[in-house]
């Protein structure tokens, strides 16, 4: 006998039900997409026990006749295609006729729904393969799919699921992306019998961000600008909000996209997205989007995942491109700097109106003999309530300020430096406290960057070439980056084996880092996943380079000239109030707050 047979029914049934039903999270993003397909106004999805128990989608969309009901629930039935060719002009969700039948396989599946003109609706249960009842049954329009002990017949399966709470929390996850893809649609999700979040229906993506992230995430979100023309071109529009920079993760969570408002999961737009943040983000970090690109539907791909979560994009360059030059695009019009709001000072013990009395230690006498107090001069007195600064960040709740606009020539007047830390700058009305080294390094990131477009790097001799060795991945890494060090002004050339040699390096960068530089660059190259464009590349280099070159240090003495000379560079920078690390560069006191402080108007 032979030793191939084909199998039963039941098991092909499971192998494929397995391919669309991951976890209680596939089976809602199944049955939710089937409501939107069928023209729901409202959908209704309640879950016990992370999903795993039961979940329950209702919707008031166009419901099914009895004929169609039972058919729905067979494989590669449905009402959404006829033809393969239509399957690239789909405007439907669903098209494979699959995820009904394969719920169906792995669990105890109920279907009670009612078409508008039918008096009575129809309710099929089915359970494993079979179908074990339908029957006439009262119904409101619409359908409502039960889901009830999922993977009982598929014990495998069931023991790879994570905890009810952390499947619930998947289920979340997938209808705030439904949700978010259709604003106009009503979304009322229940967990355990507690509504998490009642969506009623909103006009705008930005107004459903807010019901469903919540206000702490809407409160600073960033809206990409509309588009312009070159966009609209290659028939890429991309919409969407992302949040500023300094509200990353640690994980991709806070990211949703859309693609002809299709909820996808995509590792290329991700990255994209984080290229648009460039050096805005810490490394390893991960902003916050919602992007809703729209493409031509016969330039994508949507049949290349079971479960309909990965698209593929005829000409993905394309696509990142216009995401990336967006966001960044909004970013850089986005107000990322600080500025400082001073919180009237209430103190503690005195009711308003009453001036406390000077205490005199507050106001240490320097005498004429003696060492000059260790003490500084002033002290702030008494200390603000609960630790709070006395000079904060603005508050994520206050309204953003009109920002500068980063005119030609903007006037400012320096005022000196302080504590060999912040130089102090009068400008435009207000007082602005620049962190001389983060200030420095950006101006030194834009222009190393400026260089490696323009390849024209100056560059200085040695005196004394210095050799050093390389492991093998460094050596590819300098050999990969050979040709922008080169440009940059770095002349670093074989010397036998293992061993290089440093000839010249850019002016500004000290010789003996050359070898750190070059084994960091390896380093990055190790650790890089997918994203590895030249410019990401390039950027990369720029931002270590600034961290290396002989930059203002902290606790360095400023002439008023050097204070003057990198404030002009630094606000001749495309990105003015970020180190390339992303902290900020300057903290904006504007003049009119601190004279509320004095209660002057
Ligand atoms: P697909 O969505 O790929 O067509 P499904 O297995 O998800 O496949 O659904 C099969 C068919 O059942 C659909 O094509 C549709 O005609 C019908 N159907 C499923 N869910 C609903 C619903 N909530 N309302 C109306 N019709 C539905
Ligand atoms: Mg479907």
């Amino acid at each position: 006998m032979g030793r191939i047979h084909l199998l039963d029914p039941f098991t092909v049934e499971q192998i494929r039900a397995g391919e669309v039903v991951e976890r209680p999270a596939s089976v809602v993003k199944e049955l939710v997409e089937n409501a939107i397909d069928a023209g729901a106004r409202t959908i209704r999805v309640r879950i016990a026990g992370g999903g795993i128990d039961e979940v329950v989608v209702e919707d008031d969309g166009e419901g099914m006749s009895p004929e169609d009901a039972q058919l729905a629930v067979q494989r590669h039935a449905t009402s959404k295609l006829t033809r393969s060719e239509e399957l690239f002009a789909l405007a439907t969700l669903g098209f494979r006729g699959e995820a009904l039948a394969s719920i169906a396989a792995v669990a105890h599946f109920e279907l009670l729904t009612r078409v508008p003109d039918a008096l009575e609706g129809v309710r099929v249960k089915v359970s494993g393969v079979t179908l074990t009842e339908a029957s006439p049954a009262a119904a409101p329009v619409g359908t409502t799919v039960t889901v009830r002990h999922l993977f009982f017949n598929t014990q495998p399966r069931r023991a790879f699921l994570k905890s009810p709470t952390a499947e619930g929390s998947q289920i979340e996850d997938v209808l705030i992306g439904l949700a978010l893809s259709r604003p106009e649609i009503r979304f009322v999700f229940t967990w355990d019998q507690r509504v998490v979040f009642d969506a009623v229906p909103q006009e705008t993506m930005v107004a459903r961000v807010r019901a469903v992230l919540g206000k702490e995430w809407a409160q600073d979100l960033i809206v990409l600008p509309e588009e312009g023309e070159d966009t609209g071109e290659q028939g890429i529009g991309l919409s969407g909000v992302i949040a500023p920079p300094e509200r990353h993760k640690n994980t991709r969570t806070g990211q949703y996209f859309f693609v002809n408002r299709r909820l996808v999961k995509s590792q290329p737009l991700s990255f994209a997205l984080s290229r648009g943040y460039g050096e805005l983000l810490p490394a390893g970090r991960f902003p916050l989007g919602v992007l809703s690109l729209t493409v031509p539907p016969h330039t994508v791909d949507v049949n290349v995942h079971p479960t309909k979560r990965e698209v593929k994009f005829q000409d993905e360059r394309a696509v990142l491109h216009v995401l990336v030059q967006r966001v960044r695009g909004a970013l850089d019009q986005a107000n990322l700097f600080k500025v400082a709001v001073l919180p009237a000072l209430s103190l503690p013990g005195s009711s308003p109106g009453e001036v406390p009395l000077p205490d005199p230690a507050d106001y240490p006498i320097r005498r004429k003999s003696g060492p000059p107090p260790a003490e500084p001069m002033l002290r702030v007195v008494p200390k603000p309530p609960a630790q709070a600064p006395i000079i904060s960040a603005v508050p994520q709740s206050a309204p953003q300020p009109v920002l500068w606009q980063r005119p030609d020539g903007t006037e400012f007047h320096i005022v000196g430096q302080s504590h060999g830390l912040f130089v102090l700058a009068e400008v435009e009305g207000e007082l602005w406290v620049v962190d001389q080294h983060a200030a420095h390094e950006r101006v030194m990131y834009e222009q190393v960057l400026t260089t490696l477009h323009q390849r024209q790097g100056e560059t200085q001799p040695l005196l004394l070439p210095l050799t050093f060795d390389l492991v093998p991945t460094a050596r590819a890494a300098l050999e990969e980056m050979h040709e922008y060090l080169t440009r940059l002004g770095f002349d670093i050339r074989p010397f036998g084996g293992n061993t290089y040699q440093v000839q010249a390096t850019p002016p500004y960068f000290r010789p003996a880092d050359t070898p750190d530089l070059i084994r960091e660059l390896a380093q990055a190259r190790a650790e890089s996943r997918s994203e590895n464009s030249v410019e990401a590349k390039l950027e990369d280099l720029a931002a270590r380079i600034a961290c290396k070159v002989k930059s203002v240090k902290a606790g360095q003495t400023l002439t008023p000239e050097a204070m003057k000379a990198l404030l002009s560079s630094l606000l001749a920078c495309q990105s003015p109030f970020v180190c390339p690390h992303g902290r900020p560069t300057m903290v904006r006191l504007p003049v009119h707050h601190l004279a509320a402080q004095f209660d002057r108007r």
